[in-house]
């Protein structure tokens, strides 16, 4: 495999920008490759090497690389129109109108300009909206850069900032517990029910290998926060629009959240976010409340354009469907090789989403016995093996997966996602041909 080109631009990127890149998990050792452009189901990078990509933008990319073409035209109509103006357009009402018609919980939506704009606009809004100051986390959820979130700590106490540069006092507020561990969560709330705003999860911990939530852990957040006038704020901003198709995870495992945080599907592969939830709550943010929210590029035209029209083209297609059945394919293909060649790794995911975690203490007698991922059913043989929850997940190797795994998947054609813990994704362009070679691709690696 060449890789002169690439290798050339790591040198100079080095130079202008702090570690080479603009978002750090991009920096894969010894180098990353530079993308040259996305073709289908496909990345090809600057030295004219070909992948199969299932990073697909870090989740954004529903459909693949190219855009259908109803989609595109609508995008480069209103990129002739100008980009954005500071005063409403038409595809925000529709956008949200979408939104609010597909989600159970929502029925307003104020659009942002990042997963972590969402995530920073809620906690502020429960935060405004209950009179509290604290929040609940999990332990393993990510929620993007933001200071009250990039938080670790003990479980039930409050943390300490998971970064330098966030003072002790942003973390002081922020409370952790593990992901599916009902008792602690109930714990936190009986010792300072009246002191927490909110409690904020990914319905699947996206960040953390795509562990999914043991049944009624959900129904538990629901529950607790409703006893103690507390909101239930879910983010998903991975698995919104992705997991359980136009109803969203939220849908798919029927718990009724009071917000919502959305980005990456809703906008198409352009920048954009979103808060979504009931108007008694959501009319909280200025202009019509008093929790300030702002953003000059808020409800991009662009974005909001090619959200929308990427959303209503997965609606008017098979795209969930074919997606939830490569899915399977995968995964059930991925069992198998496990079963072969590392009996002890679990396969996790839900519709698009999958990885294998490489954990250490598996089963090696039940073959055969394992279904087609690990999502989270009791009466799996393997569930007492799944992972549940981060402590799990990093219990798994994870240094033999960056530092062996990941580059010889690579060097078979097969361009995953950086680390353990994040998840990857399937797009429509993918086909049973190229899941195909990713399995072979797996079986050699593993
Ligand atoms: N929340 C979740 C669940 C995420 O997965 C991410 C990004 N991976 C974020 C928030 C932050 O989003 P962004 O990178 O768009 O700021």
């Amino acid at each position: 495999m060449h890789d002169e080109r690439s290798r050339e631009l790591y040198d100079r990127a080095l130079s202008v920008l702090p570690g080479g890149v603009n978002s750090p998990v991009r920096a894969v050792r010894p180098y990353p490759f530079f993308v040259e452009r996305g073709d289908g189901a496909h990345v090809v990078d600057a030295d004219g090497n070909k992948y199969i990509d299932y990073v697909m933008g870090y989740g954004p990319l529903l459909l693949g690389h190219g855009l259908p073409q109803e989609v595109e035209s609508r995008i480069q109509s209103q990129l002739s129109d100008g980009p954005m103006y500071g005063a409403p357009t038409e595809v925000e009402v529709e956008l949200a109108e979408f939104i609010a018609r597909h989600v159970q919980s929502v029925e307003m939506v104020r659009f942002v300009n990042s997963g972590t704009e969402a995530t920073t606009s809620a906690v502020r809004l429960a935060r405004g909206y209950t009179g509290r100051d604290k929040i609940v986390v999990m332990q393993g959820g990510y929620h993007g850069a933001q200071e009250s979130t990039l938080v670790e700590g003990k479980t039930g106490g409050t943390g300490s900032p998971s970064s330098s540069g966030i003072p002790d006092a942003f973390a002081e507020e922020t409370i952790t517990v593990p992901f599916n561990d009902e008792r602690a969560v109930r714990e936190v709330f009986e010792e300072r029910g009246d002191e927490i705003a909110a409690v904020l999860a990914e319905p699947i911990l996206g960040n953390c290998a795509s562990v999914g939530p043991v049944e009624g852990y959900l129904d538990t957040l629901r529950e607790v926060t409703d006893d103690h006038g507390a909101l239930l704020v879910f983010d998903e901003v991975m698995t919104g629009f992705r997991v359980g198709g136009l109803q969203c995870a939220q849908g798919k495992f029927g718990v009724t959240p009071d917000l919502t945080t959305f980005a990456k599907v809703i906008g198409g592969g352009f920048p954009v976010g979103a808060i979504g939830g009931p108007a008694e709550i959501m009319e909280s943010f200025t202009p019509t409340g008093d929790v300030f929210q702002a953003g000059t590029y808020s409800g991009h035209p662009l974005s909001l354009t090619a959200g929308l029209e990427m959303l209503r083209y997965a609606a008017e297609n098979d795209v969930y469907d074919h997606l939830a059945d490569l899915g399977d394919q995968l995964r059930s293909g991925l069992a198998d090789i496990l079963e072969d060649e590392a009996p002890e790794y679990t396969v996790t995911g839900y519709d698009s989403m999958f990885k294998v975690v490489f954990t250490r203490d598996g089963p090696r007698d039940l073959s055969g016995q394992c279904e087609a991922g690990c999502r989270q059913d009791p009466d799996c043989p393997r569930f007492d093996y799944c992972p549940k929850s981060k402590a799990d997940v990093s219990a798994a190797e994870t240094e033999r997966w960056e530092r062996l795994f990941w580059p010889a998947m690579k060097e078979q054609g097969v361009f995953l996602t950086a680390n353990q813990y994040e998840s990857q994704f399937l797009s429509y362009a993918h086909t049973d041909e190229d899941v195909e070679k990713t399995l072979e691709a797996y079986k050699e690696v593993l």
